[in-house]
């Protein structure tokens, strides 16, 4: 067997101790003769790996008990159309921030079912930083305000949280950053995401939702997207993608093992640091063009000055056993996703690779 050190964008890398148990519990799950993902999602066993699983997420994000937790179906890009279908609760507008791809694609989605208000954009500097508060032009009557925290194709991450001096409730967008540092989840209406990114395997959706907004879907939400049907039945009013909780769960607990999200966050902290020092100190033959205080720790698009070497330095990379590097289509490029799965030796794995190809081609 030979792993590789995956810098895949998502579905992305899951530690190797995670996947290890997984195998080892693949046929037997806990004595039961079967596997966990061939079991009734109503039977003791697996309603008792399920509430683990939501207690240890709660206990890792420190989600205050006014908080509902939900894994479901449909992904981030489901989430979409379900923010606004649950969260309008009869009003007609929202502000939603546009920060890059998945913001704009958030708000494409939001136009179906109400008035959006773009009330700040770094699309005049190609999506390389977040827009300062200061200059939100937001609205009071809002049913929402939308943000995506970390922009996993343009590699801009928020490191603040905004402040809210209106009724209006913040829902952030965290698919590709949730779990790599603490948040504070009480500034917060609602986060979501799909798991594919930091969490498990794909398939899976969490929300976190605060009470007092359920209760207000609109009449059209199919029930097993109603946050609040699915929150007075414990997620289960269809059979949720039971495999995928079951694993997320073991990431959690591999997680905890880390010393919870302090810990990791100090690991992601110098990860990204040696990578953008890389690129930093390269003299142009890297680069990366966002923001310095705006820089996502998980996902790091850069470009190589001479664009023409892009396939020698993919082909290389492959060979040093480093996969996943091509940077998305819509900025072409390259793009090192730094999820917590990935560990700091492959960061130097990597940070070494370009050093040499530098050498060799700069
Ligand atoms: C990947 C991603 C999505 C889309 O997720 P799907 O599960 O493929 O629908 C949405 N938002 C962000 C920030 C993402 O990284």
């Amino acid at each position: 067997m030979s792993r590789v050190f995956n810098f895949s964008a998502g579905p992305a890398a899951i530690p190797l101790e995670v996947l290890t148990q997984a195998q080892e519990e693949l046929l037997d799950f806990h004595g039961t003769g079967m596997s966990v993902m061939e079991m009734s999602h109503r039977g003791k066993v697996f309603m008792e790996v399920a509430a683990e699983v939501e207690g240890d997420f709660r206990e890792l994000l420190a989600i205050p008990a006014n908080y509902k937790i939900l894994f479901l179906q449909g992904g981030g890009k489901g989430e979409f159309s379900l923010v606004p279908l649950n969260l309008l609760r009869g009003r007609n507008k929202v502000d939603y921030v546009n920060t890059g791809h998945w913001s704009a694609g958030a708000i494409k989605e939001a136009r179906k079912y109400c008035n959006v208000s773009v009330i700040a954009s770094s699309e005049d500097k190609n999506f390389t930083y977040v827009p300062k508060q200061t200059g939100w032009k937001t609205n009071k009557d809002a049913a929402f305000r939308h943000i995506c925290s970390n922009e996993t194709i343009h590699g801009v991450e928020y490191f603040w949280t905004p402040t809210i001096d209106d009724d209006v409730p913040l829902v952030a967008d965290a698919s590709s950053h949730i779990l790599s540092r603490p948040v504070d989840v009480s500034k917060f209406g609602c986060i979501y995401g799909g798991a594919q990114k930091n969490i498990g395997p794909s398939g899976l959706t969490f929300v976190i939702v605060r009470e007092d907004l359920l209760g207000g879907a609109h009449p059209f939400t199919p029930s097993v997207f109603d946050y609040t049907q699915q929150a007075a039945n414990g997620w289960m009013l269809n059979t949720p993608p039971t495999f995928a909780v079951y694993l997320a769960g073991l990431t959690f607990k591999w997680l905890k093992a880390q010393g919870g999200l302090a810990g990791i966050e100090a690991q992601n902290i110098e990860k990204a640091k040696l990578l953008y020092q890389c690129i930093d100190e390269s003299d142009g033959f890297y680069r990366n063009q966002v923001a310095l205080d705006d820089r996502s720790r998980m996902n790091v698009p850069f470009f190589l000055k001479n664009e023409t070497l892009n396939a020698k330095f993919l082909d290389g990379a492959g060979a040093a056993g480093l996969a996943g590097l091509k940077g998305h289509k819509v900025i072409g490029g390259m793009r090192a996703s730094i999820y917590n799965a990935m560990p700091l030796a492959g960061v130097m794995v990597l940070a070494e690779f370009m050093r040499e190809f530098q050498r060799i081609h700069g």
